[in-house]
């Protein structure tokens, strides 16, 4: 709710499949290469050229309709859509306008304790376009066709987010999904996923109010920003006595502001009718279900296993499974016994995330799920400390080192043997009389000090639950 009006949004993601090849010829799918050089005259719209259906994007759609719940049209087909851009050589883009791929879907949001169900409306496959190259070292714009023909996928919700913050955590979600289903390389600033942001506003009780459709929103921050300026914009018409009217509007990030493109009346016509260059898609049966039983464990249900399973809480589970990478380490870790597994995710969270962030492929390391497994067992049983943790992990990233040989030779085993803990602690005791008497006297911080005492005589060695049992027992 804002200033007592509810906000209504829907979105259109659009996301660039990550195929070999392009959507209906044999060109490379790839981003920054040099420019015009993923061509040929298929996607260059030459007169006389005919298009191919590339099979994997109507796989990959399939897989993406199954992760959000949908009906599968096992017959569909295509249309153009017809306008005119000098980034479109054809003047049409083929894409699916009444019988999509996918339908009738939903996504669950899971939004801190409170699970937020979005409907889908449909996804439809279509080709992206060229991109307009803008600089002040040319007069004028160029044209990049490289990306003319990049096969995309289209998701459009229903008009179920009631904010800005369901809208962001609902991208998210659709993102991760696409990571995890490895359909896209979900590249917001290299434009591998683009959303238009609808935005209404009414009272609560009344019907839905007038749409705007806002484009050029670029980041997932953007959104947050656009929707709730949007949502202003429109309440301010509506209490100064206005209508808002129906139109597309473009955001200005820079400015924060969102101004208008094209009103209704502007609204294009874009005379689709099939493409008769191309056959009805027609998907066994056999093929949609196999899709379905190969899809992997999806983000959501992941974080819910981490949390019910592995004793995780609610944010680090969902850290761990924001990368996949994190999150297949920790399912290898947890796959060959680990009896530890919040240590694990601290490792995960913490060394590991860092040596990430420097650009290090963990795959590449001789760290593997058995060696983490290892340090971590060996942490937890209280063999090691967590900081001993620390060195064996480094020597293990830096030399590929022998576990056990590492805690030998730096002497890193904690001392656990009660007996030889116990005299150290009567003698610590007696060098503190000043500190017992202030314990007796219930100054329970003097039990911290003399633990500290004891793991101060033992070098650092000894095991500080261990320790600190024995020397509560002789302070009692
Ligand atoms: P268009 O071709 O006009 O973009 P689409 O069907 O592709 O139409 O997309 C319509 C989008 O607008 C959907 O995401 C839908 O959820 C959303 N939408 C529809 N009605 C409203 C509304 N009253 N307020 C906000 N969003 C809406
Ligand atoms: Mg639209
Ligand atoms: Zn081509």
């Amino acid at each position: 709710m804002i200033r007592g009006y509810e906000v209504v949004i829907g979105l259109e993601v659009h996301a660039e499949l990550n195929t070999a090849t392009k959507i209906y010829c044999s060109c490379k799918n790839s981003f920054g290469l040099e420019v015009n050089t993923q061509v040929c005259p298929i996607c260059m719209g030459m007169p006389g050229t005919l298009p191919t259906l590339n099979e994997k994007v109507v796989e990959y759609a399939i897989k993406m309709g199954h992760a959000l719940n949908c009906g599968i049209n096992r017959i569909s087909k295509q249309d153009r859509k017809n306008y005119f851009y000098p980034d479109l050589p054809k003047s049409y883009q083929i894409s699916q306008s009444d019988i999509p791929l996918c339908h009738d879907g939903y996504l669950d949001v899971v939004m801190g304790n409170d699970v937020k169900r979005v409907g889908i409306e449909r996804i439809h496959i279509e080709e992206d376009a060229g991109k307009l190259l803008h600089s002040d070292k040319f007069d004028g714009s160029l044209v990049d066709f490289n990306r003319c023909g990049v096969p995309l996928i289209e998701i459009v919700s229903k008009p179920d987010m009631r904010s800005s913050d369901e809208a962001k955590a609902y991208l998210e979600t659709i993102r991760s999904i696409l990571k995890y289903i490895d359909i896209s390389d979900c590249k917001m600033q290299e434009g591998s996923i683009r959303c238009d942001v609808n935005v209404s506003v009414h009272k609560p009780g009344e019907p839905f109010g007038t749409r705007c459709e806002m484009k050029n929103v670029n980041s997932f921050s953007a959104v947050v920003r656009g929707i709730d300026y949007e949502a202003n914009r429109q309440i301010d018409v509506i209490e100064a006595g206005g209508k808002v009217e129906q139109e597309t509007r473009r955001w200005n990030d820079a400015k924060g502001e969102s101004e208008t493109l094209r009103s209704k009346e502007d609204a294009q016509d874009y005379r689709y009718f099939p493409e008769p260059d191309l056959l009805t898609i027609v998907v066994p049966q056999e093929k949609v279900q196999y899709l379905k039983d190969t899809l992997p464990e999806l983000p959501n249900a992941k974080i819910m296993r981490y949390i019910k399973d592995c004793g995780l809480s609610y944010s680090d589970a969902s850290m761990i499974v924001d990368v996949p990478e994190k999150s297949k380490l920790f399912d290898d870790c947890m796959a060959i016994g680990c009896k530890s597994p919040k240590i694990i995710s601290n490792w995960i969270l913490g060394e590991i995330s860092k040596l990430m962030n420097d650009g290090i492929n963990l795959f590449e390391t001789p760290l593997t799920p058995e060696k983490l497994v290892k340090i971590a067992d060996y942490i937890s049983s209280g063999k090691i400390s967590t900081a001993s943790g620390k060195i064996v992990f480094d020597a293990v990233m830096q030399s590929d080192a022998d576990i056990d040989k590492v805690i030998e030779e730096k002497s890193l085993a904690q001392v656990s043997d009660t007996n030889e803990l116990e005299s150290l602690a009567k003698k610590v005791i007696s060098e503190n009389e000043k500190s017992v008497t202030d314990y007796k006297n219930g100054k329970t911080n003097a039990l911290g000090y003399l633990v500290g005492q004891c793991m101060k005589a033992s070098k650092g060695k000894a095991n500080p639950g261990i320790m600190k049992e024995i020397v509560l027992k002789l302070l009692q």
